[in-house]
């Protein structure tokens, strides 16, 4: 299993297969680029990871109608920590393509966060005050199954340096911008030579405190944290946040810690779930996951409702039962270990907070 996997990239600023990387002292260095190796040998055939997983192949009869739609995708380390002969596994299902995923909704839509409405032709989401969205890459290094951008049109927000560089000088007339936010697809499959020119890039903005990046890389290719990466990360002037999408205790193993461990020298460790019927719908998954992120020197931040995006309706469950998990989670973990617990609805100014299930948090006897 070693099919090279064809990565899109959405433009000039893509993870070129070239082991270039910036050193500390700003000249080209040759780096092995065994990160991008990685990349190459991941799994894309769902026959071959179930025969991997010593899964019997009957069970994912013909789901080529499903990857055509949207390929199957996944790194052997997030693979590794699949328990085999388990087709629950709550790793797997977030990779496994599944026939539901062609079944039609009318409660899902392609844009479930009207991104279209709030995106400008380069790629930014500007959505909420003092944070610019840069959609960077429609790559990554695992397809989520519950993935709300898999419909997002990449292709139409392709970004040549020109319009990357007019883009930040617009936005460097905001005096009220703070916070500039890479995501994706994967803002870390972008290599460092390419970080290093857009973080430089972003100096033009005047009133620019914080860049923070939304990545699975941490966890899915522990690899991409190379100490290159570290470097160009500590001598960025603004303070850096890097956020996980870790969904499930599962997801960390010894080379997630130190990953995290080495990214915790230069960065703020925040972390990021989404809230998946059949994956981590459980107090008790949620409640290990706060401990293990704990552990591995990330805080949990947000905690997700799926959004209404067609093709994923079977990850989704009731608002109700989502309040219920949250309030045992409220009683069970210490404050800073609670997640806020939120959705998406285009129609508000912020992520809006979902409340607990407050009958579960009544004290019964006094
Ligand atoms: C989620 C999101 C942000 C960040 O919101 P925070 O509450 O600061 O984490 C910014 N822009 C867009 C478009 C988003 O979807
Ligand atoms: S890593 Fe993020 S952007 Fe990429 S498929 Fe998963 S959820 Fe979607």
């Amino acid at each position: 299993m070693s099919k090279a996997v064809q990565i899109p990239v959405a433009g000039s600023m893509e993870a070129s297969g070239e082991a270039r990387i910036i050193t500390r002292n700003g000249s080209l260095g040759d780096a092995p680029g065994r990160w991008q190796d990685s990349l190459k040998d991941m799994f894309t055939s769902y026959r071959e990871l179930a025969a991997f997983l010593d899964l019997p192949i009957a069970a994912f009869d013909d789901l080529d109608a499903v990857t055509r739609q949207f390929p199957l995708r996944a790194t052997r380390a997030f693979v590794s920590r699949i328990r085999r002969g388990d087709p629950d596994d709550p790793l797997l299902r977030q990779i496994m393509p599944d026939a539901k995923e062609l079944q039609t909704s009318a409660a899902t839509t392609t844009d479930p966060l009207a991104e279209k409405a709030f995106t400008t032709q380069a790629g930014v989401v500007r959505k909420y005050r003092h944070r610019a969205l840069f959609i960077l890459t429609g790559a990554c290094a695992i397809h989520c199954r519950y993935c709300f951008r898999r419909h997002f049109p990449y292709e139409q927000h392709r970004q040549s340096r020109q319009l990357w560089d007019d883009t930040v000088a617009e936005l460097a007339i905001d005096p009220e911008l703070q916070e500039i936010i890479l995501s994706g697809g994967d803002p870390l499959m972008l290599d460092d030579h390419a970080l290093a020119s857009l973080f430089s890039s972003l100096q033009q903005i005047p009133g620019l405190q914080r860049i923070r990046l939304h990545t699975r890389m941490p966890s899915v290719l522990p690899g991409r944290i190379t100490s290159p990466l570290i470097e160009l990360l500590r001598s960025c002037r603004q303070k850096v946040i890097v956020v996980n999408h870790i969904n499930h205790a599962h997801e960390i193993d010894e080379s997630v810690v130190q990953a995290n461990r080495q990214l915790r020298e230069v960065c703020t460790l925040l972390n990021q779930t989404v809230l998946l019927k059949g994956v981590n719908d459980s107090a008790r998954a949620q409640i290990e996951l706060s401990h293990a992120l704990f552990d591995a020197g990330i805080l949990p931040y947000y905690l997700h409702l799926p959004d209404a995006v067609d093709a994923a309706g079977h990850f989704m469950m009731a608002a109700s039962t989502a309040s219920e998990l949250y309030a045992e989670m409220l009683t069970a973990l210490p404050g800073y270990l609670v997640p806020r617990l939120v959705y998406e609805d285009p129609g508000y100014l912020s992520k809006v907070p979902l409340q607990p299930a407050l009958e579960s948090l009544t004290r019964k006897t006094l």
